[in-house]
């Protein structure tokens, strides 16, 4: 690749001859000339600017003088196709896959590196409709500088490491931030282990390559929910599996096709209108097909009506945690107050030290100090998008953190529900037993499942979400 660039302050790219950038210039990777604009100016003073027109501050460079600059850089290559770049903070932001494409497609390239209040509108204007030449204004990013000689260095050094043959793996590139995943980068550590009393998080030098690689995973999609929830917007959804959605729905995001925030609390104290409408909305949702809406509408009558919920609200032993999903989608959300909804709800029975789950079979498989899930429920429409799964684990953190005396949680589930069936197992409970459940006088099969906190402990990216 051939790289030109124009400016005022030519000595500013002495730092191109360091480091690899050096290298792939003695290797013929990249040819690199760069050009003093002053070269072109006729006068003694060698002047480039002139007042803009229309009054106003600042000086503006002159289009004759650039004209000359940019038509002999391109003449002199020979190339068939030119881009030409022009750093301005009103150009499009610079980012990894426009840089990609540079480095890819572009034989040749031109950086005209403006200085004052920038190069007069019709350079950029004229090459835009010139046959052979693209023009690029580009931006670092919101802020302004004094020119555009950093610019021009950030835009060579990111294209240039993307050439072939400049880095010995290529592969180690495809897994940097903003790249194939569309994910910043997990954090790196090296020795020593330990440094000033922080250590390397163990799993790193547990040797167990499929563990590293899943808690990589993790810290990357952790950091890029936290740090740069624009970039959630843009990940293709087919590279994301179950796990994913549920890191990022535990950090607020339903990546697309789903594209809504979502959050997860407490219930409080006086919001049992809201559980029970919520509870007997979801309930039928969830019932086995066989179940006439008879006995359907008496077990809500019985067990979500807002007394039940009151009551649930003001013990000690129960949580209540509320999954919650943002009435805007994330592109349109960005300059409005969220308007949360509530769309799914786990309660869990935990009780003081010493406590026994209300279920017999449970009691007997599990013993003492085993909560009780009894109810965890989600509106059919967000099923797939990691909202389920967020939810049970933070329930399940927020659980240990507000009782800590619970080793063990436990459920029943209907025998023919294979979706939940599945859905459990994937979070850890195994199969301990049958029971029999009753909706009104009709009695159902339940398969009775518990999860030891203690073989197979909450996931650390559920900890500290629940608001
Ligand atoms: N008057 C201009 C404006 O407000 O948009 C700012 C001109 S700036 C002082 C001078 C030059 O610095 C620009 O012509 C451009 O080459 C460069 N520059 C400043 N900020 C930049 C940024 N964020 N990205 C790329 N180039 C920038």
């Amino acid at each position: 690749m051939r790289i030109d660039i124009i400016s005022i302050f030519p000595q500013f790219f002495d730092c191109l001859d360091v480091s690899l950038m050096g290298k792939a210039r003695d290797s013929g990777i990249l040819q690199t000339h760069i050009w003093d604009l002053r070269d072109q100016s006729e006068d003694v003073h060698r002047t480039v600017d002139r007042a803009p027109a229309g009054g106003g501050a600042g000086m503006v460079m002159k289009p004759d003088i650039w004209g000359k600059a940019i038509d002999q850089v391109i003449d002199e290559s020979g190339a068939n196709k030119t881009v030409l770049a022009i750093p301005t903070p009103s150009g499009i932001p610079l980012a990894q896959a426009r840089v990609r494409e540079l480095a890819e497609n572009t034989d040749h390239l031109v950086i005209a590196c403006g200085r004052y209040e920038g190069i007069d509108q019709r350079v950029s204007q004229y090459y835009q409709q010139l046959p052979g030449v693209e023009v690029l204004p580009f931006s670092l990013g919101d802020y302004v500088l004094n020119g555009g000689e950093v610019a021009a260095v950030a835009l060579v050094e990111a294209t240039c490491r993307l050439l072939e043959g400049f880095v010995g793996n290529p592969q180690s590139l495809l897994e940097e931030s903003y790249e194939l995943s569309g994910l910043l980068e997990y954090p790196a550590y090296t020795k020593p282990q330990s440094w000033r009393g922080l250590e390397i998080p163990p799993v790193l030098l547990s040797g167990n390559h499929e563990k590293i690689k899943a808690w990589r995973r993790e810290q990357s999609l952790i950091l890029t929910a936290t740090r740069r929830p624009d970039l959630i917007e843009k990940i293709n959804p087919d590279v994301l599996n179950k796990t994913d959605r549920e890191i990022l729905a535990a950090h607020g995001f339903l990546p697309a096709p789903f594209k809504r925030k979502v959050r997860f609390r407490l219930a409080r104290v006086g919001e049992e209108a809201t559980c029970s409408a919520l509870a007997s909305r979801l309930f039928p949702q969830a019932c086995p097909p066989y179940l006439p809406p008879d006995a359907i509408e008496r077990f809500i009558a019985e067990n979500l009506s807002e007394q039940v919920f009151k009551n649930y609200l003001k013990d000690p032993g129960i949580q209540i945690v509320l999954a919650e999903i943002d009435a805007y989608e994330t592109a349109e959300a960005q300059n409005k107050l969220p308007q949360w909804q509530p769309v799914g709800y786990t309660l869990i029975k935990a009780g003081s030290p010493g406590y026994l789950p209300p279920e017999e079979n449970l009691v007997k498989a599990t013993g003492e100090n085993c909560a009780y899930l009894s109810k965890c429920y989600v509106e059919p429409q967000w099923y797939g998008s990691g909202l389920s799964g967020a939810m049970l684990e933070v329930s399940h953190f927020t659980l240990q953190k507000r009782y800590p005396h619970i080793v063990k949680i436990g459920l029943g589930t209907n025998l023919g529900n294979r979706r939940a069936r599945k859905f459990y197992r994937r979070h850890g409970y195994r199969k301990c037993g049958q029971r029999i459940f009753m909706v009104a006088d009709i009695e159902n099969q339940d398969l009775v499942a518990v999860r030891d906190f203690t073989t197979c402990q909450i996931p650390s990216w559920a900890k500290n979400v629940a608001q």
